[in-house]
């Protein structure tokens, strides 16, 4: 399988700027992992450093068990079998769509060239096309050509760099939807860059947070959702509510009661128990374990992110409540709390 290896990979700019940091990262093969992490962080550099565009200062890259850089190996990127989406103007304005596409099929003999781009088409959903030229086209279906492009001369890996970031709101979660189809469909190892935590969640197989000029936690979308390694990954992938608690055995006691914990450091009896918005519920006094007075409620459509002073707790907390609410300002309510928590050490 084309597995993705990236091992104490270093790269600085200049003197005192480390970027990479030794950074690893793994990524299975037919599997699309996110790179997620606040602007400048680096996701960039490490495309480009695993492309072969930038060499890195230490550390190996290797797919399919094959060496792309290491001490004393630096493959040109046309050796290295990856294929890139960028984010936009990805096309050659000159060619058609079909000859964008065979554009990196040069050493395909012209019969199977043809049906190669055929192939590609077909696979992203745009057989018919190859005589239009990309103004013709879409936002939408050109980031399909160009992933018909990078999918053609069969790569080990497909790097996208943000490449939905072009689109309009409402195409974006379409295109993102077809893309990680065809992903899937040609089974090809995939690395997305972005900084949309909604785009990394929904739509990788594995999500890798970068800070530091490292992977802070790499996970599937949901273990990193209920089992952030810290609170900043837990703040950075979501809304967090944090609440000061003490552990016994699975349990956690809190200002909204006693918790149930899915995760907590070995030993660590007091910290700090997280939980997601959604995880606490607005109700009737008599069921609630705290009560509190609201101090705003914002309107999302399918939710209401409503704000509350609880009880003998200084800081606000959010709540997720879905659709439209009779809350106002003012009122007072009971909360309750749904599921599990983790526990983590209180940040220095
Ligand atoms: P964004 O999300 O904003 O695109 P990023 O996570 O992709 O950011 P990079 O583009 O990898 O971040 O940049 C990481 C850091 O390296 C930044 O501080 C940036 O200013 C710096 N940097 C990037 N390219 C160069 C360069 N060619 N020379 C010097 N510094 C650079």
């Amino acid at each position: 399988m084309n597995d993705l290896q990236v091992s104490g990979v270093a790269k600085s700019y200049g003197p005192g700027t480390a970027v990479l940091d030794g950074l690893d990262l793994t990524v299975q093969g037919g599997h699309l992992a996110a790179v997620l992490g606040p602007s400048g962080c680096g996701k960039t550099t490490l495309l480009r450093v695993i492309a072969g565009f930038l060499r890195a200062d230490q550390g190996t890259v290797t797919i399919a068990g094959r060496t792309l850089a290491g001490p004393g190996i630096h493959l040109p990127p046309e050796r290295r079998r990856i294929g890139i989406v960028p984010q936009e103007g990805a096309l050659f304005p000159h060619l058609s769509v079909a000859r964008n596409v065979a554009f990196g099929l040069t050493r395909t003999e012209r019969g199977a060239r043809t049906k190669r781009v055929a192939e590609m088409l077909d696979l992203v959903g745009l057989s018919g096309y190859g005589n239009r030229m990309p103004f013709e086209l879409s936002g939408g279906q050109q980031q399909r050509v160009a992933l018909a492009r990078a999918l053609a001369p069969e790569p080990h890996l497909v790097l996208l760099d943000e490449p939905f970031s072009a689109l309009d709101s409402g195409l974006r979660g379409t295109v993102r939807a077809e893309v990680r189809a065809v992903l899937q469909a040609s089974g090809a190892t995939a690395v997305l860059v972005t900084h949309d935590q909604q785009e990394a969640l929904s739509t990788a197989d594995a999500v890798a947070v970068l800070r530091d000029g490292r992977v802070a936690q790499c996970a599937a979308p949901e273990e990193l959702y209920q089992r952030p390694a810290d609170p900043w990954v837990a703040s950075f992938v979501g809304d967090a509510v944090f609440l000061t608690g003490t552990a016994e055995k699975n349990t956690a006691t809190t200002i909204l009661g006693r918790i149930p914990l899915v995760a907590a450091p070995a030993g660590l009896r007091e910290g700090l128990v997280l939980l997601r918005p959604e995880q606490l519920h607005l109700t009737d006094p008599t069921t609630a374990t705290a009560e509190g007075t609201v101090t705003d409620v914002c309107f999302f459509g399918h939710d209401s992110m409503v704000t509350v002073t609880v009880d003998g707790l200084d800081q606000p907390i959010d709540i997720r409540a879905p659709g439209p609410l009779q809350v106002r300002p003012g009122g007072r309510i009971g909360i309750r709390v749904t599921g599990e928590a983790t526990l983590h050490e209180v940040p220095a």
